[in-house]
């Protein structure tokens, strides 16, 4: 499968609007990072988008996402899910709605906050997003494809991450929980929160993305959710073999195939969150 960064930056965008700092006005444009998003190519030919940034539409066109066929959700903070009124042009496209899965907080937050979506007295002039809100219980197929849900600590906030064959996304995190880790265990690429140097209450910083990248130990690792604190080549220079910051447009190729222990840690981690 094919994976594209759609989006690595924190919720501001990165140029910060008003800002004249180094990384603001790099010529670099790595530099540059919209809304975070990643989208991935399944071998089938199908397109899964993680989360619908509010940048979504600029960043269809500019990297040629012609179908979306379903969508995830990590979480309902605004700069992951502003994007969904854009997906309508799939609707009108693939004449149907979109499969939206994430957890049911999630998907409560997104019926609230796009309620004249959902609410049957809205006139249809305009056309409206079709969304299909599926809740998610645990590790699930599309197509021939296993996506297994990986339970995260974005401060408080219980959100989710993916992990779909040796690909790993942990958007918005600042504490992996004790459960989670087994279900990291043989990955190709990580993808990992890493938002500034210093010490945040919500997101990894730098350090403790790299202490976690260690553990976790994955072929590849790439930072995302990034500020204008961190500029894109200074700050690779100083990360470990293996780890860089993701930037916008970047594209991986990773194998799809879910190997057998990551779901069956996803099933006995399924279970001790039932009981
Ligand atoms: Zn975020
Ligand atoms: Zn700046
Ligand atoms: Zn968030």
């Amino acid at each position: 499968m094919r994976v594209t960064f759609l989006g690595t930056g924190t919720s501001t965008g990165v140029p910060v609007i008003g800002c004249t700092c180094d990384t603001c006005r790099s010529s670099d444009p790595r530099d540059t990072r919209c809304r975070p998003s990643v989208a991935v190519r399944l071998d089938d030919g199908t397109t899964v988008l993680v989360d619908a940034s509010p940048d979504l539409r600029a960043q269809a066109l500019r990297h040629d996402l012609d179908r979306v066929d379903l969508i995830l959700l990590t979480h309902s903070h605004a700069d992951h899910v502003l994007g969904l009124d854009d997906v309508r042009i799939y609707n009108f496209r693939q004449r149907g709605a979109i499969p939206c899965q994430g957890d049911a907080r999630t998907l409560a937050d997104v019926r609230r906050m796009f309620a004249y979506v959902f609410d049957p007295r809205t006139p249809q002039g305009g056309g409206l997003p079709q969304l299909s809100l599926c809740p998610i219980g645990g590790p699930f197929s599309f197509g021939r494809t296993v996506f297994v849900p990986v339970p995260l600590r974005h401060g408080t906030l219980p959100i989710l991450g993916y992990r779909v064959g040796a690909f790993a996304y942990l958007t918005d995190c600042s504490e992996i929980p004790d459960s989670s880790w087994s279900q990291l265990q043989g990955l190709d690429v990580l993808v990992i929160d890493a938002l500034r140097r210093r010490k945040h209450s919500t997101h990894f910083s730098v350090d403790e993305a790299v202490e976690a990248a260690g553990r976790i130990g994955a072929a590849r690792t790439f930072f995302t959710h990034i500020s204008h604190d961190l500029r894109h080549e200074e700050t690779c220079s100083t990360l470990p073999d293996g780890v860089a910051l993701a930037h916008d447009g970047l594209e991986l190729t990773v194998d799809e195939t879910t190997p057998d222990s990551a779901l069956a840690a996803a099933a006995v981690q399924l279970a001790a969150m039932h009981e």
